[in-house]
């Protein structure tokens, strides 16, 4: 019954080897199987992870988890791509309150706040700049800025009615997650400072590549099917 879970492009495994160049998508591959491994064995034993169950308490409502799963996978984004969204998805982003070895609890960018995943993702106020500077995409791909919700958007990819992002602007979410979390694990490990427009800079850039690797996908591939389908020999 569980089976749903699964990202799209891990049953198939197409994607992976399309999208994004190999490098970069096969770099994780490894540590992202594990992780979708882990999900896929207690998938097996018939129960939700629990991160659904702490994420319903966290927010207080009951949140569509069949519609999320499937949301995993968009045609621009490799499963690199796709790791911190979903490790934040299973609460597995590496922030101090989770981090035996972190001294403090306190959110790295020192707002004074605990430092957890809800924090570090959708209420740090010294993040607000990520925030804002996505909402702008989220506008430019459609979204309306009423239906951007401060926590089901930035977590889950979802509206205010709890309906999923159209996927142009829940691949442009998981793409800029990606490049934050790389900023905010570099400001953890090398205490290098957080440069707002470089992030800002990175998250364009890395979007940018996925959309041109796309279209060269289209370019190169769609004249190739044509001419090797069985509708070309007919
Ligand atoms: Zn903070």
């Amino acid at each position: 019954m569980y089976r749903a879970y699964a990202p799209p492009y891990v049953q198939k495994t197409g994607l992976e080897t399309l999208m994004g160049p190999p490098g970069d998508a096969f770099g994780s591959k490894a540590r992202f199987n594990t992780l979708y491994t882990d999900t896929a064995l207690q998938l097996k034993h018939s129960k939700p992870p629990n991160c659904e169950r702490i994420w319903n308490e966290k927010v207080g409502i009951t949140l569509p988890w069949r519609a999320i799963w499937k949301m995993l996978g968009t045609f621009l984004t490799n499963p690199r791509d796709e790791e911190a969204f979903f490790k934040l998805l299973h609460r597995k982003l590496n922030t101090r309150t989770k981090d035996s070895r972190s001294t403090t609890k306190r959110c790295r960018m020192k707002c004074g706040c605990l430092e957890t995943q809800l924090h570090l993702v959708a209420e740090c106020p010294k993040l607000g700049f990520y925030r804002r500077y996505a909402t702008k995409f989220l506008k430019a791909m459609g979204v309306q800025k009423e239906d951007i919700d401060p926590i089901y958007t930035w977590i889950f990819n979802l509206d205010t009615d709890l309906k999923p992002l159209n996927k142009a602007a829940q691949a442009f979410l998981r793409i800029a997650l990606r490049t934050l979390y790389r900023h905010l694990t570099q400001l953890e490990v090398n205490g290098a400072p957080i440069n707002k427009s470089r992030i800002k800079r990175d998250i364009a850039n890395d979007f940018m590549s996925r959309i041109l690797a796309y279209q060269l996908y289209r370019r190169n591939y769609y004249p190739c099917l044509l001419y090797t389908s069985d509708a070309a020999d007919e």
